[in-house]
């Protein structure tokens, strides 16, 4: 690699106009230390700086990308839609199209609502939610990330208080009070919240396959119970499946588990890498949905053209082949990581799920949030500078998904792989 000397500039003044140089803050390379690279342009499964070095890219706009960086079919479909209009602020057959689509994907998403990002999505869902129930409390997983809306900046209070307390200043005590936290894949933790406090919770949200933590899968079982316990106490399913959706299958996990929740979110995958998010679900829950009821909701660029098309070519490719070819790379790359950290002697946990996945370097198993967090930072820190010196670009933290897409060849995964065994040793020497 040669030096980010340009990167290096830009960050500087970038930190003169956006806080902290970024717009959103894991890009900054905060936890993996350096300082961030400049993207110039990028194609297929290639990422090339502002200096010209080029990498693998397993960050992939952190999950949209299912068929590559600029395919060049997306790219002529979002040209020509957008000679037609950039934007209407007017009803387009495209939303109704993409919603059909999402539909016949997702069955369990009668009515569809769409919105500009995963965050609008999750902060709407919850809304509906409570006005369908006339109940304001809501269960959220430690660990899981429902975009940075007030309820979800939310962690577990201290003591015998199970009301969530703010994880960030500026959202309102009041607000995270109403958010209660459960342990994932810890049936028990839910059941004794909704037996104490079932008649005020309005929803359980849950990120079916977590990917926020790094990726966890849930246990056996787990969203079954989830189903039933949310059915006996009235309370709304959501399944936040911004990540899983079409990426887990093209019906998403929902799909895989065999689990319909009441209420689904949507974002990454469904925007073909333009901004779009949709929530969705039962039509009695739905049609709660101004202008059909009185839940108000509203974006001057909701169903934007140019996003819907781009979302269209991206879900009209969904096929069985895609699905079979990312889970044989992602098993190539999970089991090439394994090993690599094996003959370093670094201890080192691969979750993962078809085309995601996280190396934890810890020796606990990980499946919540207090296990990821046994994992050495400083070891993936190292990790990762030894990957990107190689070519590779993994995520810049350790609680992130790794991501394939259609894009990447085995020769690609072999070469991360190589470059992963000379990581580790270097990792093993770092410890
Ligand atoms: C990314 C993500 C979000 C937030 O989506 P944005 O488009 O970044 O607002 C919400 N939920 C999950 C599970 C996500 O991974």
């Amino acid at each position: 690699m040669h030096k980010p000397n340009k990167s290096k500039a830009l960050f500087e003044r970038a930190r003169q106009i956006l806080p902290g140089g970024v717009d959103s803050p894991v890009r900054a390379f905060q936890s993996v230390g350096g300082s961030p690279l400049f993207v110039r342009r990028a194609w297929g499964s290639t990422l090339e700086d502002v200096d010209g070095n080029r990498f693998i890219d397993y960050v992939m706009s952190w999950g949209p990308l299912i068929h590559g960086h600029a395919p060049a079919g997306l790219v002529r479909a979002v040209n020509a839609a957008a000679r037609l209009g950039t934007s209407f602020g007017a009803p387009s057959a495209l939303e109704v199209e993409l919603g059909e689509r999402v539909r016949t994907l997702v069955p369990s998403m009668e009515r569809v609502r769409f919105v500009s990002s995963g965050t609008e999505a999750a902060m709407s869902a919850i809304r509906v939610a409570r006005a369908f129930t006339g109940r304001d409390r809501i269960i959220k997983f430690e660990g899981c990330y429902h975009g940075h809306a007030d309820a979800f900046l939310v962690k577990a209070g201290s003591g015998a208080t199970t009301l969530g307390v703010p994880t960030s200043p500026g959202v309102p005590k009041a607000v995270a009070a109403d958010t209660l936290l459960a342990r994932y894949n810890d049936i028990a933790s839910v059941e004794a919240l909704c037996e104490e406090q079932g008649r005020s919770i309005a929803a359980i949200i849950v990120e079916p396959i977590a990917g926020n933590m790094g990726v966890v899968a849930p246990a056996d079982g787990f969203l079954d119970a989830l189903r039933t316990l949310a059915t006996r106490h009235n309370i709304l399913l959501i399944f936040d499946e911004v990540i899983s959706g079409f990426r887990a299958s093209a019906g998403g996990a929902q799909a895989i588990f065999g689990i319909t929740p009441d209420l689904t979110c949507l974002g990454k995958i469904i925007g073909g890498g333009l901004p779009v998010g949709a929530y969705g679900g039962r039509a009695d829950v739905m049609d709660l949905v101004a202008p059909a009821g009185p839940v108000y909701q509203a974006g001057t660029l909701s169903g934007n053209p140019v996003a819907m098309t781009a979302g269209l070519w991206a879900l009209k490719r969904l096929t069985a082949g895609l699905y079979r070819d990312l889970s044989k790379r992602g098993a190539m790359l999970a089991a090439g990581f394994a090993e690599a950290a094996r003959a370093a002697r670094v201890p080192l946990q691969v979750n993962a799920f078809g085309s995601v996945m996280t190396p934890f370097f810890t020796t606990s198993p990980v499946r919540d949030y207090d296990s990821a967090l046994t994992a050495n930072t400083r070891a993936y820190a190292t990790f990762f500078r030894a990957m990107l010196a190689r070519g590779i670009y993994p995520p810049p933290s350790q609680f992130e998904a790794w991501f394939l897409s259609a894009a990447h060849t085995d020769r690609d995964v072999k070469k991360t792989v190589d470059a992963a065994r000379a990581a580790m040793k270097a990792v093993a020497r770092d410890m």
